[in-house]
């Protein structure tokens, strides 16, 4: 380890060089209120001198072997890895999440980027069994060209790694606009990619205050290839509309609304613990969250009890803290957003098992929090809580079960908790979810698809599913053989 977090890069990146400007944007630690750095708020028109930069790289990247890539971004991959420990210590001061869990993202981050080094080369085409004794059939994989990358601030490497990796392992160039509260794990992540070798032009960091003049340039340049998106689902459907005109490959990772099922054979330890992974990491600040807690009536109370038990325990605080597990949230519209679920859930008749409040440790923390008692008809249970509570809905059957899970515009990530295999499987196949935890609250890594169906989103990452959307399959027919 040789780089503290000071070493790391305020400057934007495109085109192969630091770029700066005089109009800047602070970066606050939301543990401490504290201003950490500054980095340049670029406009329009450095996203379209960054598109020519990714445009100009593009044909001597895609030009390379996939072994030659995958040179590169195992040597990225590495260094990633040997910056761990700053790395995680940026992420904890920029992003507020315990620092444990930031060092679980920084190699979360990298698995993706050595994962999809390997995959790069095995972008397969097929043969095809001709109709004509004259014609033979084939189809080859090629890279998409210049891809656009618009990243959340949750998870500030890992949701670009998983974005940056496939489509540099598939020879396409890239223009990353990270979220303006992280832009600092981003230009990391730039730094060491430069050293790692990468060309320029082949990855840039535009950071901006200005979102959407700078997505609006992303989606109408008809350079731009693909836009790769992960955010709110308000947003995924603004720029999916941006993108008609040039009718771009679209990959978009968005909200979610996560059901998490405990029947009554479910093994209460397990259960709980699946709840309390999946509800408190990162402070409920997660997509695949769970967000509805359906529990079965004969083990509604028993579940309650122990999950607000568990929740007590948790520790809170700034990130950097002894034992902490649980930060901050992003922002005061976060922690307002939380406030005015609560309130409107309490008012119709929910209860709070424990916490319920904004906590001692600063203004941007709330108590990790259990709700009883909640109905269909509260605010809590339509939209994303981005916060730590759970709120637990009682049912009784398989179908009032399957149903309320369902009855959602989102499907990203599913939940279930029993010891019944075939109650399980057959319930895993009715959710309209992406992906379904069985006993388990997390899930996802490099080599399983990632991905939401209604409203969650198009496409998915990691897997091999990820590198294909990076690719176009071109059909090529031999005549006249
Ligand atoms: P967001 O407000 O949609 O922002 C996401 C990104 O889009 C940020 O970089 C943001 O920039 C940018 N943006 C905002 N408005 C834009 C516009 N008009 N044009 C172009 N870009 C625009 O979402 P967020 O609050 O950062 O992230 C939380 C959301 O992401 C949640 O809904 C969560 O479920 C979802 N998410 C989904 C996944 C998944 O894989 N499905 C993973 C993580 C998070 P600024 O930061 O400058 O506003």
């Amino acid at each position: 380890m040789d780089m503290t977090p000071d070493d790391f890069p305020t400057s934007a990146y495109i085109g192969g060089e630091w770029v700066t400007s005089k109009d800047r944007f602070a970066v606050v630690n939301p543990a401490t209120g504290l201003v950490i750095a500054s980095v340049p708020d670029l406009t329009a028109a450095d996203a379209r001198r960054a598109i020519d930069a990714a445009s100009a790289a593009l044909p001597a990247w895609s030009a390379k072997t996939a072994k030659d890539r995958a040179a590169v971004l195992r040597r990225w991959n590495e260094l990633i890895l040997a910056e761990a420990e700053p790395l995680a210590q940026l992420m904890t001061a920029e992003q507020g999440k315990p620092l444990a869990e930031s060092r679980g993202e920084v190699a979360y981050g990298a698995s993706f980027v050595e994962w999809f080094a390997e995959e790069g080369k095995r972008a397969y085409g097929r043969t095809i069994p001709t109709t004509a004794a004259s014609k033979r059939y084939v189809t080859i994989k090629q890279p998409i060209g210049v891809v656009a990358a618009i990243t959340p601030w949750n998870f500030p490497i890992a949701m670009i790694t998983r974005k940056v990796a496939p489509a540099l392992a598939a020879g396409c160039t890239i223009i990353v606009k990270p979220a303006e509260d992280t832009p600092l794990c981003a230009l990391a992540l730039a730094k060491l990619a430069e050293k790692a070798g990468l060309p320029e032009g082949v990855l840039n960091v535009v950071t901006t205050r200005n979102a959407r003049g700078v997505g609006e340039v992303l989606c109408a340049d008809s350079r731009v290839r693909k836009l790769t998106f992960t955010g709110s689902t308000e947003v995924g459907k603004v720029l999916y509309r941006q993108c008609a005109d040039t009718v771009k490959k679209l990959t978009l990772e968005l909200g979610g609304n996560a059901p998490l099922i405990v029947f009554d054979d479910a093994d209460l330890d397990q259960a709980v613990a699946g709840a309390m992974a999946s509800k408190y990491r990162n402070a409920g600040q997660t997509c695949v969250c769970a967000n509805r807690i359906l529990v079965q009536a004969g083990i509604y109370d028993r579940f309650a009890d122990a999950l607000a038990k568990a929740a007590q325990s948790l520790i809170i605080g700034p990130g950097t803290g002894q034992g902490v597990n649980l930060g901050p949230l992003i922002n005061a519209e976060a922690i307002a957003k939380v406030e005015s679920l609560m309130a409107d859930a309490v008012k119709r008749g929910g209860t709070v098992k424990t916490g319920g409040a904004k906590d001692a440790a600063g203004s941007l923390f709330y108590k990790p929090t259990v709700l009883t008692g909640v109905t269909a008809d509260m605010d809590i249970v339509g939209q994303e809580i981005f916060g730590p509570v759970a709120a637990l809905i009682k049912f009784e059957t398989d179908d009032e079960a399957i149903a309320l899970a369902n009855s959602t515009p989102f499907g990203l990530a599913a939940y279930l908790f029993s010891q019944n295999i075939s109650r399980a499987w057959k319930t895993a196949e009715k959710l309209e979810a992406g992906m379904v935890g069985v006993n388990e609250g997390i899930f996802s890594n490099e080599v399983v698809p990632f991905g939401g169906v209604k409203e969650s989103g198009l496409g998915r990452e990691g897997a091999a599913e990820g590198l294909d959307e990076y690719l176009e399959t071109k059909f090529i027919c031999l005549g006249g053989i």
